[in-house]
């Protein structure tokens, strides 16, 4: 089973962002990257699969800026084969995203594609979706857990109040939550080892997709700072609170 792996270089989920003074989007200058804590654990289940015999080639792909090739070369140490980075600067919509991926797991007959259940810095969870509505093929969200039986896939998924377990035929694009596994981290030596792993280069339009954003992105604003809490003596307090200075409850 060939598996392909999509990876998003965002900001560093431990770094502070600052939105812009002109209120055009977050500033990204001197900002610690890192690769999309959720794609991490798609990797992750790739590698496994790959160890348990299941998977025979896993595929990293990511759409951005030259810079992404570090986040490649992350994947390529944990255990990807190979990757592909395809050039873009500027923002991408999740579907245009849905549209390079449906080009490279065409290009490259792959069987499952595996992402995050989002990426943590647009928190849009559509990429997945819309690819395998392009796909025409299954998909499973937010998977907790994934048991593969030939060609049939069951794919365990946290819904309000418990598990809902779907099944699914390759090939399948699948979507991962938090609870997957616990990503590994690459040691020295396959950091190193993956310094001559190939990362070919490709462009949106050699792929046939132009990624124009589609939505106008009107402003990006900094939440208001939090007011300071106040302990208050009694429950009778607490209501009265609630009711006439936060007018929350009748
Ligand atoms: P989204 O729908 O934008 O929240 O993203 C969902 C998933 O799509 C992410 O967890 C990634 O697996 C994948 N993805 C989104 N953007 C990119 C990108 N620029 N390059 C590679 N994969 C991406």
């Amino acid at each position: 089973m060939k598996v392909l792996v999509a990876v998003k270089r965002v900001v560093d989920p431990y770094f502070r962002v600052r939105v812009k003074q002109d209120g055009s989007g977050v500033d990204l200058d001197n900002v610690k990257m890192a690769m999309n804590p959720f794609d991490e654990i798609a990797l992750e289940q790739a590698i496994r699969m790959k160890e348990a015999g299941i998977a025979t080639e896993i595929v990293a792909v990511s759409i951005g800026v030259p810079k992404t090739e570090d986040t490649l070369r992350q994947a390529l140490a944990m255990g990807a084969d190979r990757a592909i980075l395809v050039g873009h600067e500027g923002r991408i919509e999740s579907l245009g995203v849905a549209k390079v991926l449906k080009a490279i797991a065409k290009l490259e007959a792959v069987d499952l594609v595996l992402l995050g259940k989002q990426a943590i810095d647009d928190d849009a969870n559509q990429a997945g979706q819309m690819l395998a509505a392009l796909m025409a093929c299954g998909q499973a969200t937010f998977a907790s857990a994934i048991d593969v039986d030939g060609t049939t896939l069951r794919v365990t998924r946290e819904v309000d109040g418990g598990l809902r377990i779907v099944e699914l035929q390759l090939p399948a694009v699948v979507t991962v939550d938090l609870r997957l596994n616990t990503p590994r981290f690459a040691a020295l030596p396959a950091i190193m080892k993956a310094r001559s792993k190939p990362i070919s280069r490709m462009t949106p339009a050699e792929l046939g997709v132009d990624l124009t954003p589609r939505l106008e992105l009107l402003r990006t604003e900094e939440t208001p700072p939090r007011q300071g809490g106040v302990i208050v003596a009694s429950v009778a307090e607490l209501v009265s609170k609630l009711r006439n200075d936060a007018k929350v409850i009748p």
